[in-house]
């Protein structure tokens, strides 16, 4: 994609001159602009930076800077726009926080509840800590029955290798309180019931 981006410079404020006349007509009533600097992309700012300069403008045209601008430009706010960055990191922290919570609830939901094809994401500390997944079968009665996957992972992950698949001759049954009791023991580390092709949890031989 082609992005523009790039830094501009924005007048935050406008006020009154608050120092003496103009030196090329003698009048009063100057005007001072304040500005600063903003990153940005597609010319919508996402983050102020740098000094804020401010300059005096006479209406013949004459302009300066001194002393008295460069405490006007001190003293001059930037405006939040000009920081709509920090807000976009801020939502997107919010919504990874949200989503993660929301994992949670839903896996705590779907132990309590089983459905056939709900997908494990299991956690064995035996010989040597490694994840692997189990995919329900069948929920009857006290009892589940899942079919173990075919390859372990050493680290945390949401879907299948590219030649992993469930093992169908693989099958484990047990009472939906030992389920309860992994869950409980921190060893079911996610339950994933809406998934499609890309996560291969349909691959069962
Ligand atoms: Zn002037």
């Amino acid at each position: 994609m082609f992005i523009i981006y790039g830094n501009r410079s924005a007048r935050i404020k406008r006020e009154n001159y608050n120092g003496a006349a103009c030196s090329n007509c003698k009048s009063f009533g100057a005007e001072v602009s304040t500005y600063r600097k903003y990153f940005h992309v597609f010319y919508a700012p996402m983050l102020a930076w740098g000094r804020k300069t401010a300059v005096a403008q006479c209406v013949c045209g004459h302009h300066w800077t001194d002393e008295v601008t460069a405490e006007q430009a001190r003293q001059a706010k930037t405006p939040v726009y000009l920081y709509s960055l920090l807000f976009v990191f801020a939502i997107g922290i919010a919504a990874l926080g949200y989503s993660i919570s929301k994992d949670k609830e839903n896996t705590k939901l779907y132990v309590a509840a089983p459905q056939e094809g709900d997908v494990y994401l299991i956690k064995s500390e035996s010989m040597g800590s490694h994840y692997y997944f189990l995919r329900l079968e069948k929920a009857a009665g006290d009892s589940v029955t899942f079919l173990h996957n075919e390859l372990r992972y050493n680290r945390y992950v949401s879907k299948f290798a590219k030649d992993d698949y469930f093992d169908g001759n693989d099958a484990w049954t047990m009472s939906k309180q030992d389920l309860l009791q992994m869950y409980n023991d921190g060893e079911v580390k996610e339950v994933m019931r809406y998934y499609d092709d890309y996560e291969g949890f349909g691959r069962i031989h």
